[in-house]
């Protein structure tokens, strides 16, 4: 049994009776949607034309929502309906990430994850989904597409149909019939001034309105009707990934620089990579977990990961790999604080646990089908260069700090010299290698034209990499006396690495996904 929707927009009038009756059977609160009609309008008056959107779950057959909760808050019914239990919500938005279609919504009351359940209490009953009974043009058609005799089989079978987004390898299965094609293509729609009927001015939106690609475009279609599409994600993840990438560098390059510097032994160099150095790691780790814990929307409910876990999910894998490396993180230090020597077992573990804990998230962001940027091919190795690039930097403001022979410092400088230039490389690269698809074109133009310009040029670039590399090639001559060059270029290079992790995560939350 596979249940399963058809909308017929030959039909469809955009009256907006399927958005109030849900609204009504689920006790949906202001300002979220479950359903809801979208409008576009095409060509120059007088020749012009209106056309209707109705926009919801899709009730994937490979659903990337089910499959990225940490928690199975979402799952697959017998009958194929895609439902939530928010009983089991901690709130992450890594559902909102992974749908392409931008069907979830956080419910204001709850602070749990929410979308359209196909009225699943009432297909219990052999019931109609509200929307299908009050649709006065019988515009909405819901059955089980498995049934040739079902009517949504028949018209799919029998009509031309389209779904959204089937190159994203969801299997939707919503099938519109007669819908316009920009409906398909949301990314080059624009937003012309005011919406129908309300006051909200869509380009107001922060990011979205930066570069108005689809508007410079002949003949694309104007969005004069929707619904809010807030970013799941704000600045948290964006620290997050910062502080991580500070946490697992920093016994990374430790661990290097144990073996690479085991004949200088002055007491500060002893003291910074016995247990100076794990110290750090777990500091940083503890930041990143407060953080991670601080973005859900039920944070109370953050042990859920580890009790009610979806092995499916990168989630939960990312969680086990974290406290597995904070153990190791913990050892390091307690055999360094106790004895003054730690296994070179340790420091052998620490170092692949640390490359899992910075690359973890590529995986992670991976799942997510709807943020096409974040499923760059260079985004795992970006993430273990920024690693480096992090462990080596706060390892050059450790050593400064620390009254000794100053061997660590410019042995995390020299690193830097390497690590930094790779990692401008990655991101241009990121910018201007060809992209395919318009999805992945409009993020990076709001991330190079667009209202990141400023973080994406001159935090992340100059901040990040210019001036770090001008100053660590003015220290290198000085030796130990260039350590306070190089503490500032160390300064720089996070600064720069935070703007960074901020325009990833928000450029690639930018396009419209419905
Ligand atoms: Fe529905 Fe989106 Fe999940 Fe697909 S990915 S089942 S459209 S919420």
């Amino acid at each position: 049994m596979r249940y399963g929707f058809v909308i017929d927009h030959n039909r469809c009038i955009g009256c907006h009776a399927c958005t109030v009756a849900c609204k009504e059977e689920h006790n949906v609160p202001v300002g979220v949607f479950r359903t809801w009609v979208k409008y576009i309008e095409k060509g120059e008056f007088p020749d012009t034309s209106r056309h209707f959107g109705v926009m919801r779950c899709n009730h994937c057959e490979a659903a990337p929502c089910v499959e990225i909760c940490p928690t199975t808050a979402l799952f697959h019914r017998d009958n194929g309906i895609v439902d939530f239990d928010n009983s089991r919500c901690i709130g992450c938005k890594s559902c909102m990430q992974a749908c392409p279609y931008d069907a979830l919504y956080i419910d204001p009351n709850s602070h749990t994850a929410a979308k359209c359940n196909f009225c699943a209490h009432r297909v219990e009953l052999n019931l109609e989904p509200a929307c299908v009974v009050v649709c006065p043009t019988r515009a909405i058609m819901a059955g089980d597409l498995d049934d040739p005799q079902s009517q949504v089989s028949r018209v799919v079978a029998t009509q031309k149909v389209a779904s959204r987004k089937p190159q994203k390898g969801t299997q939707p299965k919503l099938f519109y019939a007669g819908i316009e094609g920009d409906f398909l293509q949301p990314s080059m729609m624009h937003a012309d001034g005011g919406y129908a009927f309300a006051d909200h001015n869509p380009a107001a939106n922060q990011y979205t309105s930066a570069p108005d690609r689809a508007a410079s475009a002949p003949g694309t279609a104007r969005v004069v009707y929707d619904v809010a599409h807030p970013q799941p994600w704000g600045w948290i993840p964006a620290f997050y990934l910062w502080t991580k990438s500070i946490a697992a560098g920093v016994l990374i390059v430790a661990a290097l620089m144990a073996v690479a510097l085991s004949a200088a032994n002055d007491s500060a160099t002893r003291a910074i990579l016995n247990f100076v150095s794990p110290a750090a790691a777990l500091l940083f780790t503890a930041i990143t977990a407060a953080l991670l814990i601080a973005d859900l929307k039920r944070p109370e409910r953050f042990y859920f990961i580890m009790i009610k876990p979806n092995p499916r999910s990168w989630l939960v894998w990312g969680t086990w790999i974290l406290i597995a490396y904070s153990g190791v993180a913990a050892l390091w230090f307690a055999f360094g604080f106790f004895t003054a020597s730690v296994p070179r077992a340790l420091a052998a573990i620490a170092i692949p646990l640390g490359l899992g804990s910075a690359c973890y998230s590529a995986f992670l962001f991976g799942q997510a089908k709807g943020r096409d940027l974040w499923h760059s091919p260079l985004f795992l190795w970006h993430l273990a260069v920024q690693a480096i690039i992090a462990g080596a930097a706060l390892m050059i403001l450790i050593d400064a700090a620390m009254r000794g022979r100053h061997y660590l410092g410019l042995a995390a400088a020299a690193v830097l010299i390497v690590a930094v230039p790779l990692h401008a490389f990655m991101i241009l690269s990121e910018a201007f290698l060809p992209k395919d698809g318009e999805e992945l074109r409009y993020a990076v133009d709001v991330m190079v034209h667009g209202k990141l310009r400023g973080y994406f040029w001159y935090g992340a670039l100059v901040v990040g990499a210019l001036v770090p590399l001008i100053l660590l090639s003015l220290a290198l001559p000085r030796h130990a006396a260039g350590i306070p060059l190089n503490a500032l270029a160390a300064l720089a290079v996070l600064a720069g690495l935070l703007a960074w992790e901020h325009v990833w995560i928000t450029a690639g939350q930018a396009p419209p996904l419905s």
